[in-house]
């Protein structure tokens, strides 16, 4: 595993243990650290070790200096900017140590800084294939088993707290959010399309999501066994870094009108385009977990108030004054509408028989699935690309040439 995979793997993982104690679920805590403990000693890399030592170190530090924000006591929306933040960095970081290891491949330099397997998430289409092998052929790929990994832990956060991922833990969205807020400086008008337009745009990404399921779904499972052990497999991830790093005009100005759609409306990018948003929508049907408006506590029941403080804060435009329970596919579990709202309890983000989920649990939740599977998976042995370094530093010379 890579320092900055390390790094953020154990603080993250030592952050929602320490969560866990702060919110009185002191055995959950127990259960979490020994969990976190064990897999880390019998993943006999030492270098965890020490990492899982100074995260320890370093979030009772925060506890003892700045306990309101160690414990995620702020308001709901604040705890999930500091998240999407955390997420947002590490990406970053991930992004050099990823450019930092092709750099030297290319160079013909055997790297010395090790490339993070994490950045196989960016490999949706290669993680769907690699999922139907598992499921119909029982072949684990050993290329990019980190794609699959982090797929199935987009699923399953999707399944367990809806859109909380596009909401909490994207970096595109944070991005996205800037870009918004840099335009509505210089324009300040909200610029929302009529339904008629929003509606149909809103499809787009489901569109682009079926064109990709069919590209897996397609696939023969016989050819399957060829594909994985391919070269043009092999490389997936370093094509996909050439498409990003060194985009051709056509990527450019597809870059451009993606970055214009998301200054242009709030969430531009995660509702129209996005496939994974997508992919996430149709997933989050299932969760057990929906904002749900109280009407013995709302003011618009109690007290006759014409109160749309909920939806005035919403980015999805969903009308949560008006709904009971909020259904829709674009709410991301975001908070805002709970943080906005002057009633305690008229909002929370709750099962339908009333467990609520406050954003600390949320967070909880969301640290332990994104970073708790991939932490087992690296355990396990099903983490780290085996393709050596010597083949791609061959087949990178050749990048252009290497088709499906
Ligand atoms: S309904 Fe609430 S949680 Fe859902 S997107 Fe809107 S503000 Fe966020
Ligand atoms: S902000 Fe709170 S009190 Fe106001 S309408 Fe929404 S849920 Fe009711």
């Amino acid at each position: 595993m890579s320092t900055i995979e390390s790094i953020t793997l154990m603080l993250a993982l030592v952050y929602s243990t320490s969560l866990l104690y702060w919110g009185g679920k002191k055995w959950g805590a127990l259960v979490s650290g020994a969990l976190l403990l064990g897999a880390t000693l019998a993943s006999f890399f030492w270098p965890l070790l020490l990492i899982l030592l100074g995260a320890v170190l370093v979030v009772t530090a925060i506890g003892q200096y700045q306990p309101a924000f160690a414990n995620a006591e702020g308001r709901p929306n604040a705890v999930r900017e500091i998240c999407q933040h955390f997420f947002a960095l590490s990406m970053l970081l991930v992004g050099v140590q990823y450019a930092i290891n092709a750099g030297l491949l290319y160079a013909g330099e055997t790297p010395w800084l090790m490339r993070p397997d994490v950045g196989d998430a960016f490999l949706p289409i290669a993680g769907g294939i690699e999922l139907k092998a598992i499921l119909t052929l029982g072949l684990w790929d050993q290329n990019h088993p980190a794609a699959v990994v982090m797929l199935c832990v987009v699923l399953l956060t999707g399944v367990v707290c809806k859109r909380a991922f596009c909401g909490w833990a994207c970096p595109l969205g944070l991005a996205g959010e800037y870009l918004y807020k840099l335009r509505k400086r210089v324009i300040h008008a909200e610029l929302l399309p009529p339904a008629w337009i929003d509606w149909p745009l809103r499809m787009v990404k489901y569109l682009l999501l079926a064109a990709l399921l069919y590209l897996v779904i397609s696939m023969p499972s016989a050819s399957i066994p060829n594909y994985l052990a391919g070269n043009y497999h092999k490389v997936a991830d370093l094509k996909m870094a050439v498409f990003f790093m060194m985009p051709s005009m056509v990527a450019l100005i597809g870059f451009g009108m993606i970055f214009a759609l998301a200054a242009w409306r709030r969430q531009g990018f995660c509702r129209y385009i996005c496939p994974y948003g997508a992919l996430l929508g149709i997933v989050s049907f299932l969760s057990p977990f929906k904002i749900r408006r109280d009407t013995q506590h709302c003011l618009i029941e109690t007290k006759g108030m014409n109160c749309d403080k909920c939806t005035r804060a919403c980015p999805a435009n969903i009308s949560v004054h008006t709904q009971k329970n909020i259904r829709s596919d674009e709410c991301q579990a975001c908070m805002r509408c709970v943080s906005a709202c002057p009633k305690k309890q008229a909002l929370q983000f709750s099962t339908r028989n009333g467990i609520p989920l406050s954003a600390r649990g949320l967070l909880i939740v969301l640290l332990t699935i994104m970073f708790m599977l991939p932490l087992f998976a690296y355990v396990s042995g099903y983490w780290h690309s085996q393709t050596p370094s010597a083949i791609k530093m061959e087949l990178i010379q050749k990048l252009d040439r290497i088709g499906h």
